[in-house]
């Protein structure tokens, strides 16, 4: 059975991709950047659209995979924004000028006034060191220093460029070492010109609604239906018009370009991402390893009946096998306090949680990200029997001497039990999309995750129109309609 699963997936990757190469033709490159962007602007996907758009001139280079953003540990408090970081993965056959345009790239066109801290690394080899696999797989939920990643680009020969405090390298390394071969989703991202950069943002949200309910579940967060607003675009000062998040980097793309854009944008990238596949929660924690700034899951009991404080947050405890306890907010925006505050002591609970530092009057802290009621606790309630005779309610005769009936004079000594129906049912409970992060994986996405094939050494090598146009978007010619 293993074997035969295994040439299934050769013959799969063959079928699919065609046009590969084997490795030893070719140099593989992979080039990682990340925090090139601050608060006031820029954005790291929008520097990757450009660097993309320069690489795709040049004949001898192709992208070996879609152009990748990978969001990191949401938790981390020193992020950009997002917490997103860049790779592109290219074969060529020569990589030193790359590595020279990209680090001047980087260090005119990043935020660096307003605080930004780009870092960029670049690695030339068909695979991936394992401790750059195994550096990558921890800045999803943990949190990772400088010398950490200093310590692995020496190691590793790998090259690397950074600006200001340096942390953009952590993110840089992080992004090259996720291949990203289990689940995955894809974005396509619209970006505008320089000169609308900062002013309103205007779409037809008419259809932005057709093209969601049309796209559904193959496109997914392109509404809040609940509050009624609009998701796909930011708000802020950066070069992002929208984004449209989806399975297949087809559909995105058309789901992009249905949207008929008045404004003149500047063109789009299509992203390979980790968003909604929750990759942040995949490891679980025992509660005596949790420190600040964590992700991650774990399964245990509520020990402390929930408590609604102020504002509609809820407060409750659990403990896990060890028999270690933790406090657990739950709040408000997340909606699922009216699922928590329903929990009682010995409640079996799975949590994917962020773990919050202790501030001045607050100790530690889970933030709750999502509730699975694994097993509900029945609350068993005695009374006194009823009466077989005359049916009325019997009196104790005294502890642990049964009951008497007083008209009938029957006696007895059993209990009767109740059980309290509750109010909540087993299940799984996310967050309203209002509070989803990036890689909160949505409802309809469990059971429907998606992989790639990836064998080491052979490259689909993506159809650059597939992914990337640089140039007005306006152009009805490239406008589809569902
Ligand atoms: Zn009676």
């Amino acid at each position: 059975m293993g074997t035969y699963r295994i040439s299934f997936t050769l013959r799969k990757a063959a079928i699919q991709v065609p046009a590969c190469e084997t490795a030893e033709d070719l140099n593989i490159l992979h080039l990682g950047f990340d925090n090139t962007d601050s608060i006031q602007g820029k954005c790291t996907t929008h520097l990757a659209f450009k660097i993309a758009d320069y690489l795709l001139k040049k004949n001898e280079i192709k992208f070996v995979d879609f152009p990748l953003l990978i969001r990191l540990n949401p938790n981390i408090p020193w992020k950009t924004r997002g917490n997103g970081a860049v790779c592109l993965r290219i074969a060529t056959r020569g990589s030193e000028h790359i590595i020279d345009y990209v680090k001047n790239f980087i260090s005119l066109n990043s935020d660096i006034s307003n605080g930004a801290n780009p870092g960029f690394v670049a690695y030339e080899g068909i695979t991936i060191p394992t401790s750059v696999r195994q550096f990558s797989r921890t800045a999803l939920y943990n949190v990772l220093c400088l010398n950490d990643a200093e310590k692995i680009i020496e190691n590793e020969s790998i090259q690397c460029y950074k600006c200001g405090n340096g942390h953009g390298s952590i993110g840089a390394l992080a992004a090259i070492g996720c291949l990203l071969e289990g689940d995955h989703t894809f974005e396509a991202i619209s970006y505008r010109t320089e000169e609308n950069v900062g002013t309103p943002r205007s779409l037809n949200e008419q259809l932005v609604l057709k093209m969601s309910a049309v796209t559904f579940p193959r496109t997914f967060n392109n509404i809040d239906a609940v509050h009624k607003r609009i998701l796909i675009t930011p708000h802020g000062p950066d070069p992002v018009f929208c984004g449209i998040r989806g399975e297949d980097p087809t559909t995105v793309l058309k789901s992009l370009l249905s949207l008929q854009t008045t404004e003149v944008l500047e063109g789009y990238m299509v992203f390979r991402t980790n968003q909604g596949t929750n990759m942040h929660l995949q490891n679980q924690l025992a509660l005596s390893q949790v420190k600040p700034f964590m992700a991650g899951y774990v399964r245990g009991t509520v020990s402390k009946i929930p408590y609604i404080l102020q504002g509609g947050h809820v407060l409750f405890e659990i403990s896990d096998i060890a028999r270690d306890t933790y406090p657990v907010a739950v709040y408000e925006p997340t909606d699922l306090g009216r699922i928590a505050k329903q929990l009682v002591i010995g409640d079996v609970v799975d949590i994917g949680f962020g773990v919050r530092e202790e501030q001045s009057g607050h100790s530690r802290i889970l933030n709750l990200e999502y509730l699975a009621v694994l097993r509900l606790n029945s609350i068993v309630h005695t009374q006194n029997p009823l009466c077989k005779v005359c049916r009325k309610r019997m009196k104790s005769e005294g502890k642990g001497k049964g009951y008497q009936c007083k008209e009938c004079k029957i006696k007895t000594i059993k209990k009767y039990n109740v059980t309290v129906k509750r109010d909540i049912v087993e299940g799984f409970y996310l967050s309203s999309n209002k509070s989803h992060r990036h890689l909160t994986k949505p409802l309809h996405r469990f059971g429907r995750e998606n992989s790639y094939p990836y064998v080491p050494g052979i490259y689909p090598f993506p159809n650059p129109n597939s992914f990337h146009r640089k140039g007005h978007l306006n152009d009805r010619t490239e406008c589809r309609s569902f």
